[in-house]
């Protein structure tokens, strides 16, 4: 039997750590598992820098900094800075999470619209800058973030924990975005999803785990963990009617073409 190899596209290993899985023992759950390498991404500066500590302590571990809208406001000159020299580092493969979030989680919105489009959009440029892709992180902010897109200079970027329908799907594909997918595509209810992650072309499609959130079924509710993106790779695999080997290849090679990731 070959061994499945397998990325898992987007993480969050400090988070991991503070929910109770440390970090060497989510690795080793991983491996066993195939999942060779992985990328931990950032909402904050503070996660920037733990990534960074965790990239250069595990060899298969590489990270983004980032600026999630849920910050509800711009980065400062000095902030800018730390993020710039943060994403000079050679283990930090993109920029990210950026983006915009017009969803109002725990009744908290995330700052204007007006405010989160400029701030994404010197992200956008600040990536550019470093000729490194981007992370995008989207909800209920569709129209919004495409036409931003639209009239920046083309970036390489990634949709991570994909949210939205066939259509949407279809919209990103057409801008050559990479769709990447999470442990909800495998809820029940998570139809529009499941529909989605049969339009994306194998080249542009990923798969994450987005841990510590949304396990895959049937883990719902516990702790997420990269390993488990194992369990989300069979479930796309089985809904695009092709075998877990082929699709963990294919999703692989998509995942370290995107991030410059050597072979694992
Ligand atoms: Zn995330």
């Amino acid at each position: 039997m070959t061994e499945v190899d397998l990325v898992d596209a987007h993480c969050h290993l400090d988070e991991l750590g503070r929910r109770g899985m440390a970090v060497e023992r989510a690795l080793s759950l991983a491996h066993a598992a195939g999942v060779h390498q992985m990328v931990t991404s950032a909402d904050s500066l503070a996660e920037g820098f733990a990534g960074l500590e965790l990239a250069e302590r595990h060899p298969e571990v590489y990270f983004t900094p980032g600026w999630h809208p849920s910050n509800g406001r711009a980065p400062t000159a000095a902030e800018l800075g730390e993020l710039r020299q943060l994403l000079r580092h050679p283990r930090a493969v993109a920029l990210g999470e950026v983006g915009l979030d017009y969803s109002t989680r725990g009744g908290r919105p995330s700052g204007s619209h007006e405010m989160q489009r400029e701030v994404f959009r010197s992200m956008l440029e600040l990536a550019a800058e470093a000729d490194k892709p981007v992370v995008i992180h989207q909800r209920a902010a569709q129209d919004d973030l495409l036409a931003v897109l639209d009239q920046t200079p083309p970036v390489r970027g990634m949709l991570h924990c994909f949210s939205g329908d066939a259509g949407f799907a279809a919209a990103a594909v057409s801008r050559g975005l990479m769709c990447s997918f999470a442990g909800n595509v495998t809820f029940r209810s998570a139809t529009d999803l499941q529909q989605a992650v049969v339009v994306v072309p194998a080249a542009q499609l990923l798969i994450e785990t987005d841990a510590p959130f949304l396990s895959p079924q049937p883990h719902r509710g516990a702790l997420c963990h990269p390993a488990l993106v194992a369990v989300t790779a069979a479930f796309v695999a089985v809904h695009r009617g092709v075998c877990l080997e082929t699709l963990a290849k294919a999703t692989a090679e998509a995942a370290r073409g995107f991030f410059r990731l050597p072979p694992a």
